[in-house]
């Protein structure tokens, strides 16, 4: 059997997509999470791991390890979407809480759900992200105790975050907690669950969002650099939220302030910043929540076919992917925390068709890895099959091609520190 690759492996193969577990399983002191010169989090290695934590590591490692779901989540009444995953229940929603839903991304379905949980005392704790005060371009992994703590980490960060970090402490305390955060975090906890029995009983909820890919700190630079000011002056950066979509917000230690709209910052030609996802999230099986308790992606309002982002009050989409979810959810509306209205599989499919395409290649990418010889993934459960079929022979073969020539060229590659 060949070797496993170790955490240096991982990194250099570009297959870490950040998330934090493993300095969590291994201890700051061994692996700690740090901005990359690469511009994205990664575990820089302090100390030797031992193989029993590294084996631990390589079960849970959303970067070379992920189980989809089964057909059977989805319930009776449900769908198993090739594209989307399991469907149990679709509803568009929102936070009732009105200053929550201005706040946040989009509808503060995310937020709503997560100050539920707590208030209910259905968890002790939640695990999520909030943008640094310190470094405010940055986001730190939190541990909220409050309803306000869970509300002050509102708003997509379209940036590097680990949110696992404190997943292992918490578990050794004995806490009950929710997970909100991207699909990758949200598939290393499931695969936390295969190895460690507490995982069922201390992290029953999992919700997350639909994802585009993380980019590096250096897209919030730009933006910042933009306007003709330094990142040392900024004291507030928030890309969208206080509306929604919301300004992407830079405001300065001495108060000055700079809006941009959503659509000049993604859809404006000649901008100084992309979207630099890293290599990873080009062969993301599941930038989807397929393995959530429930997914909260926009519910845009769509004009001609096809989402706009005029402001309005905020809204999402809830995909229920389990009964755990679909209690979850009831339960919220039942308290008053949301609000449903109706919401169909051929509007999800319109309304998050830019998704299609990804979902579509990552097969043929990540069989290229293994085609070039480099360290490539285990993903299993995703119905590759039913993808490639549906992709087509030719596009699949296209898509292969591109990404070995990719490959060859080393753009998946990226520096330890
Ligand atoms: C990197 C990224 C890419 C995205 N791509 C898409 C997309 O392609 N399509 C789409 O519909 N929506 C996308 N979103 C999600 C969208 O922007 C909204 O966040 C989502 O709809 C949830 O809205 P909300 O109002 O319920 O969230 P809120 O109530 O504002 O809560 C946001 C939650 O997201 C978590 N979060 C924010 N940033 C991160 C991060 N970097 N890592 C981990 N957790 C984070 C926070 O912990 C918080 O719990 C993306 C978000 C991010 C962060
Ligand atoms: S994906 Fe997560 S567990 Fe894997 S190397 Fe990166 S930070 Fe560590
Ligand atoms: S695209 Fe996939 S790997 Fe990349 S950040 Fe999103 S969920 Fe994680």
């Amino acid at each position: 059997m060949a070797a496993l690759p170790d955490l240096a492996a991982i990194v250099r193969g570009g297959l870490c997509a950040g998330c934090g577990l493993c300095e969590s399983l291994a201890g700051v002191e061994h692996v700690e999470m740090r901005i990359a010169s690469s511009g994205h989090i990664r575990p820089a290695i302090k100390g030797p791991i031992e193989p029993a934590i590294m084996e631990r590591i390589h079960a849970v490692c959303p970067g070379i390890t992920l189980r989809g779901p089964d057909a059977a989540q989805a319930g009776p009444n449900g769908t198993m979407h090739e594209v989307f995953g399991p469907i149990r229940a679709l509803h568009r929603g929102w936070a009732t809480d009105a200053a929550t839903r201005y706040r946040s991304a989009a509808g503060g379905g995310m937020t709503a759900l997560g100050v539920y949980l707590l208030e209910s005392g259905k968890v002790d704790a939640i695990v999520h992200v909030r943008a640094s005060e310190e470094q405010p371009l940055l986001t730190d992994a939190v541990v909220s105790r409050t309803a306000a703590e869970v509300r002050a980490g509102s708003q997509s960060r379209y940036g590097p975050a680990a949110p696992l970090r404190h997943v292992m402490g918490l578990l050794d305390q004995g806490l009950r907690f929710a997970v909100l955060a991207k699909p990758c975090d949200v598939g290393a906890i499931r695969s936390l669950g295969r190895i460690d029995p507490r995982v069922a009983y201390q992290i029953p909820y999992l919700i997350t969002l639909f994802c585009g890919g993380a980019p590096t700190v250096f897209t919030a630079e730009k933006v910042v650099r933009y306007h003709g000011i330094d990142v040392d002056e900024v004291g507030v950066f928030r890309w969208r939220g206080n509306g929604w979509p919301g300004p992407t917000h830079v405001e300065t230690k001495d108060g000055r302030v700079y809006d941009l709209t959503y659509d000049y910052v993604w859809y404006t030609p000649g901008v100084p910043w992309t979207y630099d996802i890293q290599f990873r999230c080009k062969i993301c099986p599941d930038a989807i929540g397929e393995l959530s308790d429930i997914a909260c992606p926009d519910g845009w309002i769509m004009e001609n076919g096809k989402p706009i982002h005029r402001e309005a009050p905020g809204q999402n989409v809830f995909i229920v992917r389990t009964e755990t979810g679909e209690r979850l959810l009831a339960e919220a509306v039942a308290a008053g925390a949301i609000e449903l209205a109706p919401f169909t599989v051929p509007e999800l499919e319109a309304m998050h068709g830019d998704h299609a395409p990804r979902k579509m290649e990552w097969p043929a990418r990540a069989r290229a890895l293994a085609a070039e010889g480099e360290l490539a993934p285990s993903y299993e459960n995703f119905r590759a099959e039913a993808i490639v079929r549906r992709n087509g022979p030719e596009a699949d073969h296209a898509a292969e091609e591109g990404a070995r020539r990719r490959i060859r060229k080393g753009k998946h590659k990226e520096p330890l520190s």
